[in-house]
């Protein structure tokens, strides 16, 4: 099940690495290879105790194997471990990440920008939302029910007032629930999530966008999940149109170690004022961040950071660009495909209520019963039925309104319903919708 062939490559890239310090004199690290082995295998044991992401039948969870040459890069830069807080603790590698940020500012339409690499989304929107609070101090910061539950913790340790929007009953913010918020004048930001966690919903940012030009208020877009799928090239056409206003946002969160191919600890925060950056400093004045020496711990609320993430972002990108037709954005139109072929099949069989169609590559339904409680119990039953076959499913709890509209004569005798929730993100899942399909009738005969 896990490639091994291109590790081979490990080697030979080391020994072209090491071309580049030659002239030093010989110096070897001493420790016994069968003690590494022993320990090493130990550990490879351990590890045994884990769902099998890599696969396609793993259809559960956010969860995408890294690429194999983000794997290679990032191994290689162990070698020398730069740490990207300074460009004392990692030349090459700060530069790489530049370049890697400059790379996803441009797809999202920037061309000027200011942004780094981070340890996840969490930092990323941390940040994003630190300067939100430091450019409207004192007001309030908004996001949708369905927003990741990061916002609201992130709000409360930076000490600002945090207010959660309705969702509609397709998981994307209640544009009337918003109005009325604004109307109270004291919203200084309002967070759009392009892809929510649970069910891949994007907000209304066009709408959203319309109402800034009356409130005034700073747009915060989370596409730490969804952002990469503006390169894809089947979205319809409501959250196209919220792609492609993207660009007139004032900050964008997007996690690499996502839908990025990248391992984790690869998030990014990237502003569109480059002007933020005087935040970080105490006593450091504009000019200097439109230096071209800029130490990124300089912009950075992290200190010392792995350079190899940048390293391993950088190596993908040279890989698979992020253009239109290339076959990075390719292969994300088929995650969507994927999981809208697994709406049509679940929509087709009575067994099943599934609340509207994917707008990424995240598929939520739950099994038809009398009432609430009862399709919960239901669900919980065909995913360790699935599980027992190999088919590793999500599960999720998520308002029963997603559920009322559609014939759905279920008693509400709770508030949630606990889903099946697939996230089909890689692409060999358009190959395996066929085997997923046929898994989970199986699963479900037998529940
Ligand atoms: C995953 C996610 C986060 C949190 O990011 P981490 O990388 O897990 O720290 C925030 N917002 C959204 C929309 C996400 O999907």
């Amino acid at each position: 099940m896990l490639e091994k062939e291109s590790f081979k490559l490990v080697v030979e890239a080391i020994e072209q690495l090491e071309m580049g310090f030659q002239g030093l004199p010989e110096f070897n690290s001493s420790f016994e290879l069968d003690n590494l082995r022993n320990v090493l295998l130990e550990v490879a044991t351990r590890m045994q105790d884990n769902f099998p992401y890599p696969h396609p039948l793993y259809v559960g969870q956010m969860l995408k194997p890294p690429h194999p040459i983000a794997r290679l890069a990032y191994t290689l830069s162990l070698w020398i471990n730069p740490n990207n807080h300074a460009l004392d603790g990692g030349r090459a590698s700060t530069i790489m990440e530049k370049e890697a940020v400059n790379e996803i500012a441009q797809m999202f339409g920037w061309k000027i920008h200011l942004g780094h690499l981070c340890g996840g989304g969490t930092m990323a929107n941390l940040e994003a939302l630190w300067v939100a609070g430091k450019v409207k101090p004192g007001l309030k910061i908004v996001a949708s029910q369905q927003s990741h539950y990061t916002h609201e913790r992130i709000c409360s340790v930076l000490g600002i007032p945090f207010v959660a929007v309705k969702s509609d009953r397709q998981g994307r913010m209640n544009l009337d629930a918003l109005k009325t918020l604004l109307a109270a004048g004291d919203i200084g930001t309002v967070v759009v999530t392009m892809g929510t966690t649970a069910t891949g919903s994007v907000d209304p940012l066009p709408e959203i966008l319309e109402l800034q030009s009356q409130y005034n208020f700073r747009i915060h877009a989370d596409a730490a999940y969804g952002g990469y799928f503006t390169l894809a090239n089947n979205l319809d056409t409501k959250t196209r149109a919220a792609f492609d206003c993207l660009k007139a946002v004032d900050s964008i969160v997007i996690d690499p170690h996502k839908h990025g191919l990248q391992p984790y600890g690869c998030g990014c925060v990237i502003f569109q004022d480059p002007k933020v950056g005087s935040f970080y400093k105490h006593e450091c004045p504009f000019t200097y961040f439109t230096s071209d020496e800029l130490h990124l711990g300089e912009i950075s609320l992290e200190c010392s950071r792995p350079g190899a993430s940048a390293v391993a972002l950088w190596a993908t990108q040279r890989l698979l660009p992020y253009t239109k037709e290339g076959q990075f954005a390719t292969e994300l139109s088929k995650s969507r495909k994927a999981a809208l072929t697994l709406f049509e099949k679940i929509q087709g069989d009575d067994r099943f209520l599934i609340a509207f169609p994917p707008e990424l590559d995240i598929v939520v339904w739950t099994p038809r019963a009398t009432s609430a409680s009862a399709a919960s119990e239901i669900a919980k039953k065909i995913f360790a039925s699935s599980a027992q076959k190999n088919l590793h499913l999500a599960i999720a709890n998520l308002p029963v309104e997603f559920f009322i509209n559609i014939g759905a004569e279920m008693k509400l005798d709770q508030d949630y319903l606990t889903c099946l929730r697939s996230c089909l993100m890689k692409p060999e899942h358009f190959d395996w919708v066929d085997d997923i399909w046929q898994l989970l009738q199986h699963a479900t005969d037998q529940v």
